[in-house]
This record gives structure tokens, C-alpha cells and sequence, in this order.
């Protein structure tokens, strides 16, 4: 079990302090570029006044040479870390081959990683887009032509409070964030919500509209929420009852970052539809629709990607998913996860009151009053970079290689950064 000995808080490192080991050649101190504050940004990103210039690894370093331990990994993104190896290989190999010969021909690395998640998954079909949000609105596009071919016209999508499903239209309408229905109205229709977890209020909420149920394994967003054991099974068993298509948002929870490489595949459930983002690209932007044999309905013209299914992108992805798709690789992130969950348990004693959540290494702790945000702000000053996914909630996403010695590190960093509250 991991214990933490405050004693050793009082000598563990302050945020290291040293020159990033390369500076590109349009590398700028905050004394020439400024710190970013003033730059001509439409403002809806609240961000501390420093430029980050370099990572490697778990670390990330800021333009005046500042060293940040990152537990936060643009969030869940970088699943194999800062600028991995593997990715840069593949960037160089595909760079100078062939960026994108346009959506209209095919390319050999998009059909090499739609055979290797066909293989991998047992879907049918694969979609290539570039963003959470776009894959989720492709996944409502498809559930909804599914309704009109197979079930007289149904449209609906019975989603779940709190979810978090991307900031298109849709899948705004799709999510259940307080307050953003009435963000930019009008909502497009044809969503309802539940409690997430509570399959007799999906059942309830089911009806002649309906065409299908979306959720995520675990709310990420949300603050790593985990539903009850059992939840995904019986939402297989309502959608089947019901006739209706699965549809499960793993664009935080898939690609391996809860110790396998779909979520859902810890309750042996199989979506018709899963979406997946993020650590797909392990940094590059590239998101999948994964469609089974019986959601697999699209007709020539009903979506389409300028960017999507580049060869840069998939050729990249396909690299990234043979790493994460070993069967040892995933061990081992189950192990590191266990790891990060004993070193928060560890905190969550030690400070009394609070909790902590999750699975594999998407996990949270749970703070009993609303100090996240001053927590993550004063973690950073301590060389840690964790979010605050709601007031009460931070949430740990590092990468999927994190070592036990990375662990320890974080969870030093965050007991000095509370114990200076
Ligand atoms: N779905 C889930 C579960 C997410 O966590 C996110 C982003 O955090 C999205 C969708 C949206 O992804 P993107 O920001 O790439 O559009």
C-alpha cells in the first residue's frame, strides 16, 4: 500500500527550475513574447500567464525554463506521453510520403487502421474524423438514419445528466452540462436526459422517438464519474429489449486508458456504435466512429471530413494503437492505475475528508469543500499540472507509461501544494 510521509513534504523538490534542454528557433521568453495574455484570442479559455514550450515524457517545460510534472496530459490526450518516440517515427515516416491526397482517394495508413480496429473490436465499420465532438455528432448522424431506415422514422438520443459529449450543436444538446441549454439557443431537438447510472430512469425515458441511448463508460468531464457495476450490461439489455442502437462516447475512456482498450470491455459489452478521440493520436488530432453490423447504415453522401482519415493522422494512430493494443501494455497500465488509485487513497486518508475515484489512470479525488481550482493553481506553482473538472473534483489523466517514481512524485507535489492553503 502507498503511504505518504508528510515529513518528506517539507524536502521534496520545489518545481524544477531549469533550461528546457532544446529551444526551437521560435522559442520566446516571456520578456520578448509576453505571457500570452494579451494575444488576440476570442477569450473562452481561462489560462495562467505562462507559454508551455516543450514536453517529453510526463513533463512539460514553459518558456522561462520551468519544469511541470503532468498528470493532466492535454487532458487524456498524449497517452503515450509528451512527444513519444513512436509518434515522432511515425510523423517523420508519413511526413515526407504523403500528408493527404484529399478524402476523395484512399490512403494506405487510413485503411491499415480501420482494418486494425476492425480486427481489434469486431465492428464492421470505421469512420475517421478529428475531433471528439465531430465523432459524436456522426454517431447521433448515423443513429438517426438507423431510425428512419429500421424503426419508422425514431430520431431520439436518451442521454445522461452531466455527460459531456463535445461543443458542436449537437452534441451540446447531447450532453447534459448545467446551463448549456441555454447557451445557444435553440437546442437542436431530439435529446433527453437521465441520471447517469440509473437504467429505470433510461427505461422510462424510452419511447416511440427513441433511436438510441449514448453514455459514457466513466463521465469524464463530469469528474470521473463511475456508475454503478452492472450499468453498461443492463444498458445492452434495454437497447436490445427496446430495439434501440448503444452508442458510448469513449473518447476519454478508449485507447487503453482504463486498462483495457475499450472501456466497455470490462463488462464484456459491446456498443453498436463507440466513439473514440483523444489518446487515438496520442497528440494529433484524429477521432473514430466504430460502427457494428447492425448501425452500419451510411449511404453514399451522408458525412464526410476534409482532414478526415489523413494519412498523417492515421498513420500515426496506427502506430500509437499497436502499442496500446498489446495485451502487456494494458497490464500495465491496469497496474499503473492501481498504483495512482493507492497514492490517492494514500492523500484521501491523510487529509481526512476526502474521496477518491476512477479507473485504470482516469481518476479523481473527490475534496470536501470547493477548492479545486486554487488546488490546481497552487499544485502548478509546485511543479504539478492536475485540473479541476468541477469545484470539488480534481482529475489525474497522466500518461499511460507513468512510473510508480512519477506517482510518488505528484502525489508529494499536491500535499505541499495543500498543505498551503
Ligand atoms: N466526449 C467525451 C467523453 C469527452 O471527454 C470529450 C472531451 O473532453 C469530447 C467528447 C469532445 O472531444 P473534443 O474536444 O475532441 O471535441
Amino acid at each position: 500500500m502507498t503511504t505518504i510521509d508528510p515529513t518528506h513534504v517539507a524536502s521534496a523538490p520545489l518545481a524544477g527550475r531549469e533550461p528546457p534542454a532544446r529551444r526551437g528557433p521560435g522559442a520566446r521568453s516571456k520578456t520578448r513574447g509576453g505571457a500570452g495574455g494579451d494575444a488576440p484570442f476570442m477569450p473562452v479559455v481561462k489560462r495562467p500567464p505562462l507559454v508551455m514550450l516543450r514536453g517529453e515524457g510526463s513533463h512539460l517545460w514553459d518558456e522561462d525554463g520551468r519544469r511541470y510534472l503532468d498528470f493532466l496530459q492535454g487532458w487524456a490526450v498524449n497517452a503515450l506521453g509528451h512527444s513519444p518516440a513512436e509518434v515522432q517515427a511515425a510523423l517523420a515516416e508519413q511526413s515526407s510520403l504523403l500528408l493527404t491526397p484529399s478524402p476523395a482517394f484512399h490512403n494506405r495508413p487510413a485503411i491499415e487502421l480501420a482494418r486494425f480496429l476492425v480486427a481489434l473490436t469486431g465492428v464492421a465499420q470505421v469512420a475517421f474524423l478529428n475531433s471528439g465532438a465531430e465523432a459524436n455528432e456522426t454517431a447521433i448522424k448515423l443513429a438517426r438514419k438507423w431510425g428512419r431506415k429500421y424503426k419508422g422514422g425514431a430520431y431520439g438520443v436518451v442521454t445522461t445528466f452531466g455527460a459531456f459529449h463535445g461543443r458542436t450543436l449537437a452534441a451540446m444538446a447531447a450532453s447534459g452540462k448545467p446551463g448549456w441549454d441555454e447557451l445557444f439557443p435553440p437546442c437542436p431537438p431530439g435529446f433527453s436526459h437521465v441520471p447517469f447510472g440509473d437504467l429505470a430512469a433510461m427505461e422510462n425515458a424510452i419511447d416511440a422517438s427513441t433511436a438510441a441511448l449514448m453514455v459514457e463508460p466513466i463521465q469524464g468531464e463530469a469528474g470521473v464519474v463511475v456508475p454503478p457495476a452492472g450499468y453498461l450490461r443492463g444498458l445492452r439489455e434495454l437497447a436490445d429489449r427496446h430495439d434501440l442502437l448503444l452508442v458510448l462516447d469513449e473518447v476519454q475512456t478508449g485507447v487503453g486508458r482504463t486498462g483495457r482498450f475499450l472501456a466497455q470491455e470490462h463488462e464484456a459489452v459491446r456498443a453498436d456504435i463507440t466513439t473514440l478521440g483523444k489518446g487515438l493520436g496520442a497528440g494529433l488530432p484524429i477521432s473514430a466512429v466504430l460502427a457494428n453490423e447492425r448501425a452500419a447504415c451510411f449511404e453514399l453522401g451522408d458525412n464526410g471530413s476534409t482532414h478526415g482519415g489523413n494519412p498523417l493522422s492515421t498513420h500515426v494512430a496506427l502506430a500509437v494503437c499497436r502499442v496500446i493494443a498489446e495485451p502487456s501494455f494494458l497490464r500495465g497500465v491496469e497496474q499503473r492505475g492501481l498504483e495512482l488509485g493507492r497514492a490517492l487513497a494514500a492523500l484521501c486518508r491523510h487529509w481526512g475528508r476526502a474521496e477518491t475515484r476512477g479507473a485504470g489512470l482516469l481518476r479523481a479525488i473527490v475534496l470536501e469543500e470547493p477548492i479545486a481550482e486554487p488546488l490546481t493553481e497552487l499544485a502548478r506553482e509546485e511543479g504539478l499540472l492536475v485540473n479541476a473538472a468541477r469545484p470539488t473534483i480534481l482529475r489525474f489523466a497522466p500518461m499511460l507509461r507513468v512510473t510508480d517514481a512519477e506517482i510518488r512524485d505528484m502525489a508529494m507535489r499536491l500535499m505541499r501544494a495543500r498543505a498551503r492553503m
